[in-house]
């Protein structure tokens, strides 16, 4: 009666949300401060005061008849060109304000992109670990979901890739720096990964499309991420605020389709297509409004650093396994038992939500995602020593 592939998706939910809720009911009977809650990437810093400062602005100074109406279809032109010019001088890289679509968040950026480029057959590639979500939209827009795996510090593996790589492969999903492990690829890694989809996309005679993801891309801790479309034409920039600017609930992002790009205009035609199709036209327009004054501005993102030199100092002093992460704000860390999701439910005997690797693509590790209140990771460590206490007596 009903589409049996929404209704899987619905029933199935997903594990980081579901524990995020059990988090919930559990602080209504135990108390907020008696749970230590790391399982979503929910930003904690707030906002930064241009943000809210431009609300007040844009509400005081719109005319209201304006203020919450439609924008066309791909986004306000002062937001797309606000994002072309902060393009063109921080990486380089020309860029056009139409070749933007302004959308709900990377989430959508992704749907969308995947949408454009998909033909019946195509594959996705993805790095293991990688976002769940990633198979949910890929899937969902058609493609074979097809998994390389990393090496065993989660950097890319060109021999993986280049396994994973066939005629079909579409697009390759790359997230710098990544969630859950936190590591930022170098200009070394992305200029190899380049070479060989220009190698495979002359060998097939059709482009292999690379996709950004770049939700975090501003979260990094000493190490600069390069900009993809500098290394690589064939780069779809999938780029939110969500995190950056502490706005994940306001759902505003954008996805940039570089001028180098092949045929450039017809693939925005496609991304301006899939908008239409899946619903995701006009987004957000208050946010797109101040998007366009705040773009390149941050939170105060130094915050997270000092929960994960925290945190990491501490589990690994306390014998944890993790390889130390270079940006976002997770850590990804080495379950002691074989079967992370039974050691995430020996985890909350302790009061910790951990989110187990399985639904990442790789077993054996828990991610902790530390954009938490410091006072929670200071509090949540006699808990973490407790824990690992148990496997070594
Ligand atoms: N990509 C990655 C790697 C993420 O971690 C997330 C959210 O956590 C998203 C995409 C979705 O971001 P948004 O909330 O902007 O849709």
């Amino acid at each position: 009666m009903f589409n049996k592939r929404m209704q899987k998706l619905g029933e199935e939910r997903s594990v980081i949300r579901e524990l995020f809720e059990y988090g919930n009911r559990r602080k209504q009977e135990i108390g907020a401060e008696n749970v230590f809650d790391f399982s979503l990437g929910n930003p904690n810093i707030p906002a930064p005061a241009a943000v809210n400062g431009e609300i007040a602005r844009l509400l005081r100074e719109t005319p209201e008849e304006t203020l919450h109406g439609y924008s066309s279809a791909q986004g306000l032109y002062e937001a797309r060109a606000a994002i072309a010019k902060y393009i063109r001088v921080k990486f380089g890289v020309p860029a056009e304000p139409d070749l933007i679509y302004m959308t709900c968040g990377a989430a959508a950026s992704l749907t969308v992109t995947l949408s454009a480029l998909f033909e019946e057959g195509d594959e996705c590639v993805v790095l293991a670990p990688f976002f769940p979500e990633y198979r949910v939209f890929a899937e969902g827009a058609g493609y074979r979901l097809v998994v390389a795996e990393t090496d065993k510090n989660f950097r890319p593996d060109l021999a993986a890739l280049e396994n994973a790589i066939t005629p079909k492969t579409k697009a390759v999903i790359v997230n710098s720096p990544n969630n859950p492990t936190g590591a930022v690829y170098t200009e070394g890694e992305m200029r190899a990964l380049a070479a060989l989809l220009e190698k495979k996309s002359k060998e097939y005679g059709t482009p292999v499309f690379l996709l950004a993801d770049e939700p975090y891309r501003e979260l990094t801790y000493g190490a600069e991420p390069p900009y993809l479309p500098a290394l690589y034409k064939n780069t779809v920039v999938c780029y939110s605020w969500s995190k950056s600017l502490s706005l994940a609930g306001e759902r505003i992002g954008y996805v940039f389709i570089p001028s180098a790009c092949e045929n450039a205009q017809t693939l925005f035609h496609a991304v301006c297509g899939a908008g239409r199709s899946l619903g995701f036209v006009c987004a957000p327009v208050l946010f797109q409004r101040v998007v366009a004054k705040c773009v390149g501005q941050t939170s105060d993102l130094a915050e997270y650093k000092k929960n994960r030199d925290l945190l990491y100092g501490a589990l690994t002093s306390f014998g944890y396994e993790c390889v130390p992460p270079e940006g976002a704000f997770y850590l990804f860390v080495r379950s002691p038992e074989a079967s992370a999701a039974a050691f995430c439910e020996r985890a909350k005997k302790y009061e910790l939500l951990l989110v187990p690797s399985e639904s990442f693509g790789v077993g054996g590790y828990v991610r902790v995602s530390y954009c938490v209140p410091r006072a929670v990771i200071e509090k949540s460590l006699p808990a973490f020593r407790a824990l690992l206490g148990e496997y070594k007596k």
